[in-house]
């Protein structure tokens, strides 16, 4: 069967995860979460640090949520962490155990709702994510991404997945998928479940499914001040409903079109803040990349020996260089820091 043969090859080639170690379903859970998005290598280390500070839902619930974030800068996608930290002040030290529950949860879709009632739960559900899609494409040959087709892999996982084990089944495919089976490279010879693949018999398996075309990505061009009172520099908190919410980050915002880099500087800093700078320096440009944009941000720096007409709408705060390493930044703030250092 064909189940068999793909949990006895995940027996002996199973990634060892330091989430695997457990069936605790808060830590499935979290692993999960911090999984979307992200590679495997990534997670590991801000894994483990979670469950040093956070070993289970109650300490996550009292944590105040600046110091829960700070364990999730440079995880990337931060609104996880926001419904991660939700979630766990509005259940009572426990995940719920059915679908209909999981799945009302901030941030638990249907893939995670499955994935942890068949990991941590033992019940006979398929979380079905990208890796798991593309090898059930492959096995039933389809090409045509649809809501059909994609119905069809589900059911056929469903039907084909080992009931005694549906864990293993459903980490199985992940493992599959991500090292003999991936996106742009497959090891047919070895894989084994080839003789039940129907890609596998076409010349090229990697056309299964098709692939989206990728669209460019935009470029935001933004210019941001350093801004120094004292020895002191200037942070402002995101307001926590934003994109990066919650993360503290040096004043500026976008240049309009036709205006200076300089230009836009100072309007920027005088809209957030109410304090003129007059002639800031210019530092150099720094780039960042999320996921649908890039930023080029022109940095500047400016000592302002005056701060009486400061005036801001956000949480903020002067610190030292050092203070910062206690808040949360966004990689792009950390980068524009390290510019800075540099220059020193
Ligand atoms: S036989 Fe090839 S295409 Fe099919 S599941 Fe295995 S690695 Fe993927």
């Amino acid at each position: 069967m064909i189940s068999q043969r793909l949990l006895g090859w995940y027996s002996h080639n199973k990634r060892i995860l330091p989430w695997r170690e457990t069936k605790n379903p808060y830590k499935i859970w979290i692993s999960e979460i911090m999984l979307q998005q992200t590679q495997v290598a990534t997670v590991i280390p801000y894994y483990e640090r979670w469950m040093k500070s956070f070993p289970n839902i109650e300490a996550l619930a009292k944590a105040d949520y600046d110091y829960v974030l700070k364990h999730w800068e440079g995880l990337g996608y931060y609104s996880r962490c926001k419904n991660i930290h939700a979630t766990a002040k509005s259940l009572n030290g426990k995940l719920p155990e059915t679908f209909n529950e999981l799945i009302k949860l901030p941030g638990i879709g249907e893939y995670t709702a499955k994935t942890i009632l068949a990991i941590a739960y033992n019940k006979k559900e398929v979380g079905v994510d990208t890796n798991l899609e593309r090898v059930g494409f492959r096995l039933l040959g389809l090409k045509k991404k649809s809501k059909f087709n994609n119905n069809r892999v589900k059911k056929f996982l469903e039907n084909i997945q080992d009931k005694s084990k549906p864990g293993d089944f459903n980490q199985a495919l992940m493992d599959l998928g991500s090292s003999l089976c991936q996106a742009k490279a497959v090891e047919c010879i070895p894989c084994p479940i080839v003789d039940d693949c129907k890609a596998s018999t076409n010349d090229n398996p990697l056309e299964y499914p098709e692939m989206k075309k990728s669209k460019p990505i935009p470029t935001l061009n933004i210019a941001v001040c350093i801004i120094f009172h004292n020895d002191k520099l200037l942070v402002m908190q995101r307001p926590k409903h934003k994109m990066l919410g919650g993360l503290w980050e040096f004043p500026g915002g976008k240049i309009e079109k036709g205006e200076s880099k300089q230009a836009a500087v100072i309007r920027e800093i005088f809209e957030e803040t109410c304090l003129i700078i007059n002639n800031p320096k210019y530092l150099g440009e720094v780039r960042h990349q999320y996921s649908h944009f890039k930023v080029k941000i022109s940095l500047f720096q400016h000592h302002k020996k005056d701060i009486s007409s400061l005036k801001i709408k956000e949480n903020y705060l002067w610190t030292s260089i050092e203070g910062l390493n206690s808040l949360a930044l966004p990689k792009a703030n950390h980068k524009m820091l390290d510019f800075l250092k540099k220059l020193d």
